[in-house]
């Protein structure tokens, strides 16, 4: 209340200045993280990248995709098949010549109203139906159009939310950069918010620490480009190893002689570039897998073929910072984990309070400013905040 001369506005007119200041609301958070710049808060160009799932004001019910009409087409076409034969047996209860009895047509009555309005359902569905195939993710969320559903870090779970991207500084856990998207997964998402921390910064480079979900060789290599130095793990996955045979890992690039030697100590050479999504993919084979003792256990075609993306270097890059450096990614959850609890705790377990992605970005935007202004009392103390904020 002492920011505000001990005003206390109504909800409404709270609710009015939030609707209608969005984007003065977001430029005031940002010139409050140059106002930590200025202070020498953020003197350390390093930040830890993460993302979290924040519920949307949309429920479970009211988000469709092809997958969840089908789901509830078969629901309806097994509760028409019931109620049908439960009518079949509210007939049976009629001997033929006799007037139904009053219990029976108050059950037939019952039924036929529970069918009218299946049947009010299928031709509600079949209008969703149209609408999730005409829109470009096929998917549609009826009372906030921009959020979508997405999958969270438990099995199976899921949430009709947005995705709030942060950056936040590994020294003093203020964030830096934050961006709301609705876009579920965080693999499109590393050079973006990279660019945007470093532009908060005004650094000419940054230490960037992220989770293996980033890991997208395009993103890493525009974080390059942009003197970003990123440090995250290479997720782990191989179908030949999950079949119990050699995986990529078993092969050792020799990046001199541009080989790479397998766990039979041969070496596969560059032979050819394919196309592969647009990326230039170079293939590595080498003769020998014909007469290897080993052949069984690496592969079932007549060579082993190895793929280097042309800038593989970059992202091996990545994964060596982390390998010299093992502590930074208790260093990411140190970080990234404060603030995200930190605006939960403070949101309550509710959803965003507004509706539509402008709406939510300013919602979050006023979140980020809240946890950074506190944060900063709590590093400085309330007078010498209030002196530096009047230098
Ligand atoms: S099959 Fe080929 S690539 Fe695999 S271990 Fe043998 S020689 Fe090496």
């Amino acid at each position: 209340m002492w920011l505000t001369g001990r005003l206390a506005p109504d909800h409404k007119t709270i609710a009015d200045f939030r609707k209608d200041n969005g984007s003065a609301i977001k430029k005031v958070c940002a010139r409050f993280v140059e106002l930590c710049r200025e202070m020498g808060l953020l003197a350390k160009a390093s930040v830890a990248i993460d993302g979290s799932k924040f519920k949307a004001v949309n429920s479970r019910d009211n988000n469709f995709t092809q997958g969840k009409i089908q789901r509830r087409r078969k629901q309806i076409e097994e509760s028409v098949a019931r109620y049908m034969s439960q009518l079949d047996t509210a007939d049976r209860q009629t001997a033929a010549g006799e007037e139904p009895s009053e219990t029976v047509l108050l059950t037939k009555t019952r039924l036929k109203e529970k069918l009218a309005k299946l049947e009010e359902e299928v031709k509600r569905l079949a209008a969703i139906e149209k609408a999730v195939l005409a829109s470009p993710d096929k998917q549609i969320s009826l009372t906030d159009p921009d959020c979508r559903s997405m999958a969270t870090s438990g099995r199976g779970s899921g949430m009709v939310a947005y995705n709030v991207q942060s950056a936040v500084d590994t020294t003093n856990h203020l964030i830096v950069a934050h961006e709301v998207t609705n876009i579920g997964t965080d693999r499109s998402q590393l050079a973006t918010m990279a660019q945007a921390a470093k532009a908060a910064l005004r650094s000419d480079s940054l230490d960037v620490v992220a989770d293996r979900g980033y890991f997208k060789g395009e993103e890493i290599l525009a974080c390059e480009q942009a003197g970003v130095a990123v440090t995250l793990p290479k997720p782990q996955t191989s179908g030949a190893k999950s079949a119990g045979r050699f995986g990529k890992p078993d092969f050792v690039y020799l990046a001199k002689d541009d080989v790479y030697r397998c766990p039979a100590g041969e070496k596969l050479a560059h032979h050819f570039t394919a196309d592969e999504d647009g990326q230039k993919m170079r293939i590595y084979l080498t003769k020998a897998c014909r007469t290897c003792p080993l052949k069984d256990r690496c592969t079932t075609a007549n060579e082993r073929r190895i793929k280097r993306w042309e800038h593989e270097h970059v992202a091996e890059a990545a994964q060596a910072r982390l390998d010299q450096n093992p502590q930074a990614m208790r260093v990411r959850r140190e970080t990234v984990e404060h603030p995200f609890a930190t605006l939960k705790m403070r949101m309550g377990a509710t959803h965003f309070l507004m509706k539509t992605l402008p709406k939510v970005a300013t919602e979050m935007a006023l979140h980020v400013l809240a946890y950074n202004l506190t944060r900063v009392m709590n590093i400085f103390g309330i007078k010498p905040f209030l002196a530096a904020i009047r230098a």
